[in-house]
């Protein structure tokens, strides 16, 4: 009886379907269930069923995390859920144009999809905190919106893969005004995302000569690049078309690249600056002072302890002697452009022309009241709004000398004070129209999952979600992979060094066994986050979201195992009905829980085959501009829509 109630009820209300896939331990401790739930609850769980899996994100970290669950787990089904109707995220959106054999990696991406336990559900969001109305206001109106305890309910359980899509600052003043980008919203311009269309309306690069980019890490060496290539070679890439227009009228002359501690410490690797280095008619210049001043005795033991380090610094030296060995006029006739790469400068201000200072964010907020609960600097849309009323120029940004203090790798930069001298005698001036923010990246909490705000990461232990408190119980055991895993000096020496480490700690065999150095079952340590969390399946976290903005394609791979591994233990601890597996067993369901909600959003959810259409039109009208493009990129969220649903 109970079970013809139950279709019954799906075909008119979807959501009592849904709402039936809650674990059966779950449903059973539960009091007050009504008759139908218990029904329902015990269909879930006796009659065989699979795990079925949502991910969070389509990137690399999310596309790893499938193909290994897909290989290592017969029956496991995944869900992958993408705020955009077009997957991978960071490879897409990232990832330089001019990298083109590192997007290569869609191709594996490409036929993990083909698994027919995999799906694809493009377009849909996850809510972030506190953010429904600035979702709406995102340009995406029609994408769906759910929430990660919704899918927590109807899946076996959850992987976060989301990555960081929001800056961390610099906090400095006139940080916000137009002239001043995140590298992570210029990087997204270039690459055609279709938030990030409204950069060009606001930066006029035929006006910009000289552009300073803060930090020293490889985005900020990407954006250099880009800035200064041959745009005929840019032309053969996947590179924005609009981007590429506002690139091919750039006056931009000068690029320099500044960090607050020394060379050492920089977060380049060997491979992008050597490619900086082989840029035709652009001179990359590092000076004598800031190479002697950077090499503190604890830098020289860095150097000697870490052959990544030794080496960036040998190409460092070689450079310096270029740039002393050629005088800067005699330079100047051959190279058309110049990289100056800075250290031991800390910005402290940035210098605006006041006559055009408006009032805007305040008339803003008057004329539409939305806007008053925008944290204007940090969000999409209010960056937009602000930076569209504030003045076209920047003049110069300020920067404080710094020294090395600490032990060797944990030297920090602090402000030169000379006895006797004026603070003044220590700032250093550098003009430019154009500033890039390039300090990392910052991830976002979704609503109803722990985060520790002060990394901006989800707290986990192999990338099982935990409270705070629980990871630091544990921290001892993670410290080894998330040391391995930050340290990716050198992206053709370290990585393949911590590679094999890793490799070793994760061998297949150890995942096949459902096991990792991490697989002791949990208990969550907080009795209240336990009440709370035991009806829901448990969470998981991968990437950037989980070990910080760090780390690259290849870093990906071994974090996904990591989580993996954590995952199959648990299912395994279910499956042998093994005793206290505190929150994180993952159960089976029977459930098929976002096809009936996407149902109810035909329109507007993307699924693969529809995003194949997308990617096919990308390839065939790329393929006969003039140079030929790998994809002639669609970079708005509508057009996207109408060629996903057009066959
Ligand atoms: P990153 O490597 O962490 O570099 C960030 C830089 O910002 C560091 O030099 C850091 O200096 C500096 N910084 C942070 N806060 C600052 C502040 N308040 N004031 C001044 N400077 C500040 O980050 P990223 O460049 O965004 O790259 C993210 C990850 O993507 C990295 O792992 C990178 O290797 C990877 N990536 C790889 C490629 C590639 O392989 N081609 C390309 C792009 C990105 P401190 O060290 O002093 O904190």
């Amino acid at each position: 009886m109970y079970q013809d109630r139950a279709s019954g009820f799906s075909e008119m209300l979807p959501y009592v379907l849904l709402r039936s896939h809650v674990a059966r331990n779950s449903c059973l401790k539960t009091h007050g269930v009504s008759p139908l739930q218990r029904y329902l609850c015990n269909v879930s769980s006796n009659s065989g069923g699979y795990p079925h899996v949502a991910i969070i994100g389509s990137g690399p970290s999310g596309f790893y995390t499938a193909k290994y669950l897909l290989e290592k787990h017969p029956t496991l089904r995944i869900d992958m859920i993408e705020k955009l109707p077009v997957p991978f995220g960071l490879v897409r959106y990232g990832v330089a144009p001019d990298h083109a054999e590192v997007k290569n990696v869609t191709s594996t991406f490409k036929d993990v999809a083909l698994n027919n336990r995999f799906r694809f559900f493009g377009n849909i969001e996850i809510l972030k905190e506190h953010d429904e109305r600035n979702v709406r206001m995102r340009g995406a109106p029609d994408a769906t919106l759910l929430d990660v305890k919704m899918l927590q309910n109807h899946y076996s359980a959850v992987v976060l893969a989301y990555g960081a899509e929001e800056d961390r600052s610099i906090n400095i003043p006139n940080e916000n005004s137009s002239g001043v980008l995140s590298a992570r919203s210029f990087v997204n311009w270039y690459n055609g995302h279709p938030d990030f269309t409204y950069i060009g309306e606001s930066i006029d690069l035929s006006k910009v000569h000289e552009v300073v980019i803060i930090g020293n890490g490889n985005v900020a060496i990407d954006c250099a690049r880009i800035l200064t290539k041959d745009v005929h070679e840019l032309e053969k890439t996947d590179i924005s078309t609009i981007a590429l227009e506002k690139l091919k009228k750039s006056s931009v002359k000068r690029v320099t690249i500044v960090g607050r501690r020394g060379a050492a410490q920089s977060s380049f690797t060997i491979k992008e600056l050597r490619e900086l280095t082989r840029l035709p008619n652009v001179s990359v210049s590092i000076s004598e002072e800031d190479m002697s001043k950077s090499m503190t005795d604890s830098s020289k033991l860095e150097a000697e302890e870490s052959r990544p380090i030794s080496r960036i610094l040998e190409l460092m030296r070689s450079i310096v002697k270029q740039s002393t060995a050629v005088d800067s006029n005699a330079k100047s006739s051959h190279a058309n452009k110049a990289i100056d790469i800075r250290f031991l400068l800390r910005p402290i201000d940035i210098k605006v022309d006041l006559a055009q200072l408006p009032e805007l964010p305040l008339q803003a907020r008057a004329a539409d009241k939305d806007l008053e609960i925008l944290p204007i600097a940090s969000s999409t849309v209010g960056a937009r709004l602000y930076s569209l009323h504030r003045p076209k120029t920047i003049k110069s940004i300020i920067l404080k000398k710094t020294e090395l203090i600490g032990k060797p790798f944990e030297q920090q930069a602090r402000d030169i004070h000379e006895k006797g001298k004026d603070d003044s005698m220590e700032l250093v001036s550098i003009s430019c129209q154009l500033l890039l923010k390039s300090v990392g990246y910052r991830s976002i909490r979704l609503r109803g999952v722990p985060f520790d705000a002060s990394r901006s990461v989800v707290p986990h232990v192999h990338g099982r979600v935990v409270d705070s408190a629980t990871q630091s119980e544990f921290s001892k055991t993670t410290a080894t992979t998330e040391t391995l895993v930050s340290s990716d000096r050198s992206t053709d020496g370290g990585i393949r060094e911590m590679t094999d480490l890793l490799s070793k700690m994760l061998s297949s065999s150890d995942m096949d066994q459902g096991v990792n150095s991490g697989s002791k079952p949990l208990v969550a340590a907080n009795d209240e986050n336990k009440q709370s969390t035991s009806m829901l399946s448990p969470l998981y976290v991968v990437g950037w979201l989980k070990n910080g903005p760090t780390g690259t394609v290849a870093t990906s791979v071994i974090d996904a195992k990591d989580t993996v591994g954590s995952m199959l233990a648990d299912m395994k601890a279910v499956n042998t009905d093994s005793a206290s597996v505190g929150e994180h067993h993952i159960r089976n369901v029977l459930s098929d829980p976002i096809e009936q909600l996407t149902m109810l959003k035909a329109k507007t959810v993307v699924s693969w085959s529809e995003y194949l259409n997308i990617d096919e039109t990308e390839s065939r009208t790329g393929s006969i501009q003039e140079p030929p493009k790998p994809l002639l990129k669609i970079h708005s969220v509508q057009d996207m829509l109408q060629i996903a649903k057009s066959k």
